[in-house]
C-alpha cells in the first residue's frame, strides 16, 4: 500500500514562481541581519497615492459594499475601464466586454482558460513572465518559444512567428512593455504582428499592464487598435497593480469580444465570483480620479532607470539595452560567465545569481526565471540610494578578475 496519495498531474506539472523564489531567499537572508539590497521584486515601492487609500476608507462606510455584487464586476468600475481602455489603448468597447479579475494574474489564467483547448499551441514570446507557460499549460495548451535576444531588442519578428506557427496554433501572447525586459515595439512592429494573427486567425492576448509606464516619449500601441480587424481576435489584460502602487489590492480586468468576457464571467462565478468590492471602489477612483502621482512615480522611474542603465554599463561583459517601458532592467550577461570570479566560475545565470547572492548580498532575477539563461533581471523600483549602492557592489565584484 503507498503512504502517499497521488497529486493532480497538472498541479505536479506547475514550477514554482522563480521571482518569488529569489524574493524570498533574499528576505530571508536579510532576516537573518544581512544587508541585502534586492533587485528581484516587479514591484513599485511607492505607497497607493493617498485620493485611492481614501475612497477604500469611504467604501467601508457603505454597507453596500458588504454585498457579493455581479462576478464580473461593479458596473462603476466596468466604465471606469471602458473610458481608460478608449484613453489609453484607443479601443470603443461595451461595460460587457469587461470583466474584472483578482488582479492582472487572474484575468492571464482566465484569458488562457477561455481561449486555449487541449492539445492547442500558444506562441510565447520569450523571455517571458514566468506566469505564463504555466497558465498555458494549466489550460491543456502547449507553449511554442519563440526567443528574442539583446541583439533584436528583445522583440519578435514576424518572420519567428510565423516559423513558429503550425495549424494547432489557437493564441499569440503580445506583451508591450514586457516583463522581464522592458522593451516595447512600435507601432509598425505591433501592426506588422496585428496583421500576421488577423490574416492566420489566430488569437492575440496582450498583456498591457505596463502601458503606462513608458519613457524617453514612447507609447506603447495597444495591438487591438492597430488595424480595425484586430479587436475581434484580441483580449487585452490589464490592472492597477504597476501604474498605481497597488500590487496588494488585487485589482485586474480583462477586455475583450462580448463572448470571451460572458465565457470568463461564467469562469470566474464559479472561481472568485466578485473582487473586494473595497478594493473596486479604490481602483475606481484610481482610474477616475488625478493622475498627478501617477506621473510623480513614472519620473521617478524614468530617473532610476537611466541611473541602473549607466551604472551596469560600466561592467565589463554586461550588454545593457536601454529599457523604453515596465521598472526592469534586463542585461545580456553571457560576457561574464565561464569566467572566474573570487573563486567561482559560474556557467549558468542560475549560479552566477547565486553566487552574487552569496558573495555581496544582492538579489537579482536569473534569465532562467524567463527561459533562458544568460541574462539577469533588475527591478529599479526601490529607492534611489538601494539602487545605487546595489549596482556599486556589482561593479566592485566584477572589477576584481
Ligand atoms: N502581467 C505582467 C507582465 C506582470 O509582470 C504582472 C505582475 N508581475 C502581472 C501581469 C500581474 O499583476 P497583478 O496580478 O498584480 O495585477
Amino acid at each position: 500500500m503507498s503512504t502517499e496519495l497521488p497529486l493532480s498531474p497538472r498541479i505536479l506539472a506547475i514550477n514554482e514562481s522563480a521571482t518569488l523564489k529569489v524574493d524570498a531567499k533574499a528576505k530571508a537572508l536579510k532576516a537573518s541581519g544581512r544587508p541585502v539590497i534586492s533587485y528581484g521584486a516587479g514591484e513599485p515601492d511607492f505607497s497607493t497615492p493617498a485620493n485611492i487609500v481614501d475612497a477604500a476608507r469611504r467604501a467601508l462606510d457603505d454597507p453596500g459594499n458588504f454585498r457579493y455584487t455581479p462576478a464580473a464586476g461593479l458596473p462603476d468600475l466596468r466604465r471606469a475601464v471602458v473610458a481608460k481602455t478608449q484613453r489609453d489603448s484607443g479601443l470603443t468597447v461595451d461595460p460587457a466586454q469587461v470583466v474584472i479579475t483578482n488582479g492582472g494574474k487572474q484575468a492571464v489564467y482566465e484569458a488562457f482558460a477561455a481561449l486555449v483547448g487541449e492539445g492547442d499551441e500558444v506562441i510565447l514570446p520569450a523571455p517571458y513572465w514566468t506566469t505564463y507557460p504555466e497558465a498555458i499549460r494549466l489550460a491543456g495548451g502547449t507553449p511554442v518559444e519563440v526567443f528574442a535576444g539583446a541583439d533584436q531588442g528583445y522583440r519578435v519578428t514576424v518572420d519567428q512567428l510565423e516559423a513558429a506557427r503550425t495549424e494547432r496554433t489557437r493564441l499569440v501572447l503580445f506583451v508591450s512593455p514586457s516583463n522581464p525586459t522592458g522593451a516595447v515595439y512600435t507601432r509598425e512592429q505591433t501592426e506588422a504582428i496585428a496583421r500576421w494573427a488577423v490574416e492566420h486567425d489566430i488569437w492575440i492576448l496582450a498583456d498591457e499592464i505596463y502601458q503606462n509606464l513608458t519613457y524617453d516619449g514612447v507609447t506603447a500601441t495597444s495591438i487591438a487598435s492597430v488595424i480595425p480587424e484586430a479587436a475581434d481576435n484580441t483580449v487585452l489584460v490589464n490592472g492597477v497593480a504597476k501604474t498605481y502602487a497597488m500590487t496588494g489590492w488585487r485589482v485586474g480586468w480583462l477586455v475583450g469580444p462580448q463572448r470571451v468576457a460572458k465565457a470568463v464571467s461564467n469562469l470566474q462565478s464559479h472561481l472568485t465570483s466578485n473582487v473586494s468590492n473595497v478594493s473596486q471602489r479604490a481602483a475606481v477612483e484610481a482610474l477616475t480620479g488625478p493622475q498627478d502621482a501617477v506621473a510623480e512615480m513614472r519620473a521617478a522611474f524614468d530617473r532610476r532607470r537611466r541611473l541602473i542603465v549607466d551604472e551596469l554599463s560600466k561592467i565589463d561583459g554586461f550588454v545593457v539595452p536601454v529599457p523604453e517601458g515596465a521598472f526592469y532592467a534586463y542585461p545580456d550577461v553571457t560576457g561574464v560567465l565561464g569566467r572566474e570570479w573570487h573563486g567561482v566560475t559560474p556557467t549558468t545565470t542560475l549560479e552566477l545569481a547565486d553566487l552574487l547572492l552569496d558573495q555581496t548580498d544582492v538579489a537579482v532575477v536569473p534569465g532562467e526565471a524567463f527561459g533562458r539563461s544568460g541574462y539577469l533581471r533588475l527591478s529599479y523600483a526601490l529607492d534611489d540610494e538601494s539602487l545605487l549602492e546595489g549596482v556599486h557592489r556589482l561593479q566592485r565584484f566584477f572589477s576584481v578578475d
